[in-house]
C-alpha cells in the first residue's frame, strides 16, 4: 500500500479508520454514537466527520432527534468518494471490477490473456483495470489481485502458481509498475476471505474457507484476520496427504503422492479418467463414482483441518464448472461424518458457488478495507 509520510497524518489516518469502521458496521450512526464507540472527544468527531463529508466518503442520510432532543443527523458511507479495483487473474484472462466504500461493484470488465508471462499478465491487467475504472481514475484507491498459487503478500511475491507457470515472480512490483496504483496480490482462496470479512456475514472470529477447483486451496482465519504462515504456506491443504489404499498410488503434480489435490480437485478427476482411458471432462451422470470418492477425501480432508482450527464456520467455495453432480452435498456429508462421534460439534457449513466476478470483488474489498482498520493503516503493517 502507499507509504504515508508523519507521525501526525498516521494518527490522523487511523482516527479515521476508526470512524469510517463504526459507520460501516453500524450505519446509519450519529456523531454521538461515533464518540461513545471509538473514545473520540465529540469536537474531533466533528472534525473528522467534516473532512470525510467533504470528500465523500460519509454521507449525511435522515435525521433524528438525539437524547437531549436535539435535530442530528444520521450518517452513512457514501458511494462516490473513493473506489478500489480488483483483478482476477487466471492463465487465459483478466477479469476487472471496481467497488465502492460498500463493496458493491459498480463496474466489470475483462480481457483476454496474450500470454502467461508477467510482463504481458500486467500489461492485461493494466488494461482491463482501465476499461472497469473508466472515468473514476482520480478517486481509485489501489487494485487487489487474485490469482492461483502460493502467494507471500507481504512480500509481493507469487511463490508458486501452477496455472500460470510462475515461480518467484515479483508480481506485485512489476504490476505496481505498470499501472501506477498501490497493489495488493493474493491467493484467491484468500481473496475471496477477504470479500466475506469485508461484508461481515460469517460467524464467529475462526473461519475456515476452502475453494474446490482445477486445484484446491484453502484460507485460514484466526480472530478475525487471514493467516500467511511462514512464506504464505497457510492454508496447504490441497497437498496434504489423502488416505492410502491399496491401489497404486496417485502421483501429485507437485511431486508428492496421493495428495488431497489427486482425488478432489477437477485435475485430479481428470487425472482418473485419464487412468481409465478417457480423454474427456467429468461427466456427472457416468462420473458418479468418481465424483463420490472425490467428494468423500474431500470430506474427510476437509474436516481433519477443520478439527486443528475449531472453527465456527466453514465456507466450500465451489467453483462453477466444479457444482458437478452430487460433488457439494456428498463432500458435505462426508464432512459432517466426521463429526458423529467427535465430542465438539460440527462447525456450520456453508456451500457457496463462487465465479470469477466474486473472487475479483474479494480482490477490491481487500484494497477498500484498509481504509477501515487503524493497523492497516500503518506503513509497513501487514496489508492483508
Ligand atoms: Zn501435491
Amino acid at each position: 500500500m502507499k507509504q504515508r509520510a508523519g507521525s501526525k497524518a498516521l494518527i490522523r489516518e487511523i482516527n479515521e479508520a476508526l470512524v469510517l469502521d463504526v459507520v460501516r458496521t453500524q450505519a446509519p450512526v450519529s456523531r454521538a454514537t461515533i464518540a461513545v464507540q471509538t473514545g473520540l472527544s465529540p469536537a474531533s468527531v466533528t472534525g473528522i466527520t467534516g473532512k470525510l463529508i467533504q470528500s465523500k466518503l460519509l454521507v449525511e442520510a435522515e435525521m433524528i432527534r438525539d437524547t437531549g432532543g436535539r435535530p442530528a443527523r444520521l450518517l452513512e458511507l457514501g458511494r462516490d468518494g473513493v473506489f478500489a479495483a480488483g483483478v482476477r487473474l487466471s492463465a487465459t484472462a483478466a477479469l476487472a471490477v471496481v467497488v465502492d466504500l460498500r463493496g458493491g461493484v459498480v463496474s466489470t470488465a475483462s480481457e483476454p490473456l496474450t500470454s502467461t508471462s508477467p510482463a504481458d499478465a500486467a500489461k492485461a491487467v493494466a488494461k482491463v483495470v482501465s476499461a472497469a475504472v473508466g472515468s473514476r481514475a482520480s478517486r481509485l484507491i489501489g487494485v487487489g489481485l487474485a490469482l492461483s498459487g502460493v502467494v507471500d503478500q507481504s512480500t509481493g511475491i507469487v511463490r508458486h502458481s501452477g496455472a500460470l507457470e510462475w515461480a518467484e515472480v515479483r508480481f506485485q512490483e512489476i504490476l505496481e509498475a505498470e499501472l501506477d496504483e498501490p497493489v495488493v496480490i493474493d491467493s484467491y482462496v484468500n481473496a475471496y476471505a477477504r470479500g466475506l470479512l469485508f461484508d461481515g456475514t460469517f460467524t464467529g472470529r475462526e473461519l475456515l474457507v476452502f475453494s474446490v477447483g482445477t486445484s484446491l486451496g484453502a484460507a485460514v482465519v484466526v480472530e478475525g484476520r487471514i493467516q500467511r504462515g511462514f512464506n504464505g504456506s497457510a492454508g496447504g491443504f490441497a497437498h496434504a496427504r489423502s488416505l492410502t489404499s491399496s491401489e497404486a498410488p496417485r502421483e501429485c503434480h507437485c511431486g508428492a503422492e496421493d495428495c488431497f489435490e489427486t482425488r478432489s480437485s477437477l485435475w485430479g478427476m481428470r487425472q482418473e479418467l485419464q487412468r481409465r482411458g478417457l480423454q474427456r471432462e467429468v461427466d456427472p451422470d457416468a462420473d458418479s463414482d468418481v465424483i463420490a470418492d472425490a467428494a468423500l477425501h474431500l470430506g474427510i480432508g476437509m474436516a481433519n483441518t477443520a478439527k486443528v482450527l475449531g472453527p465456527q464456520q466453514v465456507v466450500v467455495a465451489f467453483a462453477p464448472e466444479a457444482n458437478i453432480g452430487k460433488f457439494a452435498e456428498l463432500s458435505g456429508g462426508a464432512f459432517q461424518h466426521q463429526y458423529a462421534h467427535s465430542n465438539t460439534p460440527s462447525p456450520l457449513l456453508t456451500n457457496a458457488i463462487v465465479d470469477h466476478e466474486a473472487l475479483a470483488r474479494g480482490a477490491a474489498c481487500s484494497v477498500m478495507a484498509s481504509l477501515f482498520s487503524a493497523r492497516e493503516s500503518q506503513p509497513n503493517a501487514e496489508s492483508a
